[in-house]
This record gives structure tokens, sequence and C-alpha cells, in this order.
């Protein structure tokens, strides 16, 4: 899989789920200071990865819009 695919999965779970929302700045960063960051789906991520469900970390979701 490649980052744009990991996107493009988070973006076609947007559709199908309710209750998300980005993270605010602080805690991006946050997660970043420990070389780790968030799926949507709460996963736990690396900074540029995706998680085993195939969506992308928000750094990535974010970095792409
Ligand atoms: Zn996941």
């Amino acid at each position: 899989m490649t980052p744009v695919e990991a996107v493009a999965n988070a973006h076609a779970w947007f559709e199908h789920h309710s209750g998300w929302a980005p993270p605010d700045e602080g805690t991006l960063e946050e997660w970043l200071a420990d070389g780790m960051c968030r799926a949507p789906d709460d996963c736990a991520v690396l900074p540029r990865g995706w998680c085993d469900h195939g969506l992308a970390s928000w750094r990535l979701i974010l970095d792409a819009i």
C-alpha cells in the first residue's frame, strides 16, 4: 500500500463512520513528539504510516488536505 492509498482509505472510512474528529494541533504535536500518531479509528500508527485496517495516520491525512 502507498500513503496515497491509505489516505484514500481514510476518506472512504469517514463517509461510513460518524463521531470522529481531527486532532487539534496540540494533540497532534504530542503524538509526534512521542514518535507516533493515530489513525481515525484510534489505532496507534507511525507518524507517516497507516494502521492494520489500512487507514492513514492523521498526519498523512492532514498533510494531504
Ligand atoms: Zn485501525
